[in-house]
């Protein structure tokens, strides 16, 4: 009986290694995990039958899609249409302990003028200045091309205050704005953001 039990017990500490130990690093890879804001009962915004949830999951697979680099490794909060609590987001995150963070988000505003994209960092975060500096080079990806983007801006976002990797919070238009929603709905407007997150995160690795 001896022997079962310490291949069992062994295989319990390897189980657990595994998912509190942070992967082994290989310096020349970035590890990135795209967190896609809501999900499940969490519709977040919602109009005319478009849902955030569906469109930051759609956003983050064309990611995974385009990702065509070995250096590249993205990670996910969730797959397909499941609930995760912003608690277990962060535990998840900071138990992988990426280089980055990013979370996507769309926006919704009363009335249907306001539009844009809008980049977002907390001061209460341990990597505040890292998280600053890389919203500013995302924000300026954007911007040159055309899109129309934020300052900076500051929040003391939950995910953004307790993941201890730079974290940054992207909103990625105006879904209550006919021409962000356009895009944001189109394939051609998803796989636009995606391929620009990739380029950016190239950038920074
Ligand atoms: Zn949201």
């Amino acid at each position: 009986m001896k022997k079962p039990f310490r291949v069992l017990a062994l295989a319990a500490i390897a189980a657990s290694f595994a998912f509190t130990m942070p992967f082994k690093k290989d310096a020349k890879q970035i590890n990135v995990v795209i967190d896609a804001g809501h999900g499940a009962k969490d519709h977040g915004a919602n109009i005319d039958g478009f849902t955030e949830k569906q469109l930051t999951d759609a956003v983050a697979e064309k990611i995974s899609q385009l990702n065509n680099s070995e250096d590249v490794v993205i990670h996910f909060t969730r797959v397909e249409d499941n609930f995760v609590s912003l608690e277990d987001r962060v535990k998840a995150i900071n138990a992988l302990n990426p280089d980055l963070m990013l979370s996507l988000h769309v926006n919704y505003a009363k009335g249907d003028t306001k539009s844009g994209m809008e980049f977002f960092v907390s001061e209460q975060s341990n990597a505040y200045q890292k998280s600053a500096e890389y919203a500013e080079i995302l924000s300026d990806k954007f911007e040159n091309q055309k899109f129309k983007v934020s300052e900076v801006l500051k929040a003391p976002f939950f995910i953004l205050k307790k993941v201890n990797a730079p974290a940054v919070h992207f909103e990625m238009g105006y879904l209550s704005n006919a021409t962000d929603r356009n895009y944001l709905t189109s394939e051609k407007g998803q796989e636009q953001i995606a391929a620009t997150v990739l380029d950016f995160i190239k950038e920074i690795k």
